[in-house]
């Protein structure tokens, strides 16, 4: 085994995603001698833009910000990259074929079912305190009358965009994360881009892709990391891998992490996240097309090259069951079924013989993602702030981690990442 010259590091930040270059960015302009292990032959992590497939480039992983108020914004703007807002909630069409939900009779039963949902899901702040006895959500839009046919349209509308079922949403972390969400409701896109943003925020870092890290160990006065046949030594290290990565075991921690750290990682699920790309000779849609919903299989479709208008793609975004039950299907199925459903979607029967190309990408296939995104279950509440606190040398950082900020999102693993830094120059 060789030994890195890398004893005089201060910092082994380990993921070269969102939460990692943040935080690596940070130690770096603050002075700090780091460098950043990245199993991956790239950057990014769950950012992955594909530039080789057409004239669009596409996002397999992230592709909005979810909010003005955002680190992704902030950065951006640092960065001189241009933000395309995009208004998905108030143009969102549902059923089949798609409608506007405003032109809908107002007693169409998605339409109040969806904003029946929107209701409770904002009123989750003041019904859970931190001391509320929790349940999922599904439990609680039953206590609002809620039937199976209302149910399954919150499970689009809200458990969708959460890669998770309504079933096994905790309320109680809900209400945590809408209480210190400072986002705002508005939406962007970078015209350039997610991955120009992460090559910024990358400038002159030392970055080693290529390195999976299978052992994490704390002398107490320093840690090494094994990646491969290097072992390097640093002052401290920043893990930020997604958690169910760290719940697969792919990293050896000596000595082993604490009862209550094993028992937050543990906490999390991480649900399957598949996104599936179709493009046609010509666009089938209007222009004021954003984004349509449904009960079918695939169940929200976006343009995914707003704001071109005359872009002939669209993106069919599924998460958790739904996501496992198609990630099963070949290539030729899931193309297949998915246009049948459009199809219907925007009520026209040239959809098959007018698409010229398809690609998908399954997160859960992905061994350093392992999922889309995680969330906890009712009664688990505690797990985030738990797999965030620092042990002994050794930070955690990530999505997952986002205890102050919104998880499951780009901004909140940034965050997230500036919180261990913090946390490093400070000790
Ligand atoms: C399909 C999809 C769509 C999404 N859409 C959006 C969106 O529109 N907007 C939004 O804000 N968020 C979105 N998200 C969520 C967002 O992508 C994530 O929250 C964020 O990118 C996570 O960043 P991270 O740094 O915490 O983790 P990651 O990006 O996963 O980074 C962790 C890094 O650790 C590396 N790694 C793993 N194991 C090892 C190991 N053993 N050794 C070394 N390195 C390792 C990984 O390769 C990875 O690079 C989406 C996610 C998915 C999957």
């Amino acid at each position: 085994m060789s030994q890195s010259g890398s004893d005089r590091l201060d910092v082994v930040v380990i993921g070269a995603g969102a939460a990692g270059l943040a935080a690596a960015r940070a130690l770096r302009d603050a002075g700090a001698r780091v460098a950043v292990i990245e199993a991956r032959p790239r950057i990014g992590g769950r950012i992955w833009t594909e530039r080789s497939c057409g004239f669009y480039p596409i996002e397999l992983g992230a592709e909005l910000i979810h909010g003005a108020h955002t680190s992704t914004v902030e950065l951006a703007q640092q960065a001189g990259l241009t933000l395309d807002e995009v208004d998905r909630y108030n143009g969102l069409r549902w059923g089949t074929p798609a409608r506007p939900i405003h032109e809908l009779p107002p007693d169409d039963p998605a339409r109040q079912a969806i904003a029946r949902a929107r209701a409770i899901w904002n009123s989750l702040a003041e019904r859970y305190t931190d001391e509320s006895v929790d349940c999922s959500l599904a439990t609680e839009l039953c206590r609002h009358g809620f039937d199976p046919a209302a149910l399954a349209v919150a499970d689009v509308a809200l458990a969708q965009t959460c890669c998770a079922e309504l079933e096994t949403l905790s309320c109680v972390d809900l209400a945590r994360e809408q209480r210190v969400d400072q986002a705002g409701p508005r939406e962007f896109r970078l015209r350039e881009r997610y991955d120009t943003l992460l090559n910024w925020l990358a400038r002159n870092l030392d970055i080693r892709p290529g390195m999976p890290v299978r052992a994490i160990t704390d002398h107490g006065d320093a840690v090494t990391i094994e990646a491969g046949a290097t072992t390097l030594r640093a002052r401290r290290c920043v893990v930020t891998v997604p958690v169910a990565v760290l719940a697969a075991g792919a990293i050896r921690f000596n000595p082993p992490l604490s009862a209550t750290k094993r028992a937050a990682i543990a906490a999390f699920n991480t649900r399957p996240a598949t996104k599936h790309f179709f493009w046609f000779d010509t666009p089938l849609w209007d222009e004021d097309f954003a984004y349509a919903a449904h009960n079918g299989l695939f169940a929200r479709w976006w343009t995914p090259a707003h704001p071109d208008p005359a872009a002939p793609l669209l993106c069919s975004y599924v998460t958790a069951e739904r996501a496992a039950a198609l990630d099963r299907l070949p290539d030729a199925t899931v193309r297949e079924l998915g246009l049948a459903e459009l199809s219907w979607l925007l009520g026209r029967s040239d959809v098959a013989e007018r698409c010229v190309g398809f690609r998908r990408y399954r997160w859960a296939a992905d061994q350093y993602a392992r999922g889309g995104y995680a969330h906890l279950p009712p009664g688990m509440a505690w797990a985030r702030p738990a797999l965030a606190t620092v042990e002994g040398n050794i930070h955690f950082a990530g999505e997952a981690t986002a205890f102050t900020s919104n998880p499951q999102t780009v901004h909140g693993a940034i965050d997230s990442g500036w919180r261990a830094a913090r946390e490093c120059l400070e000790a």
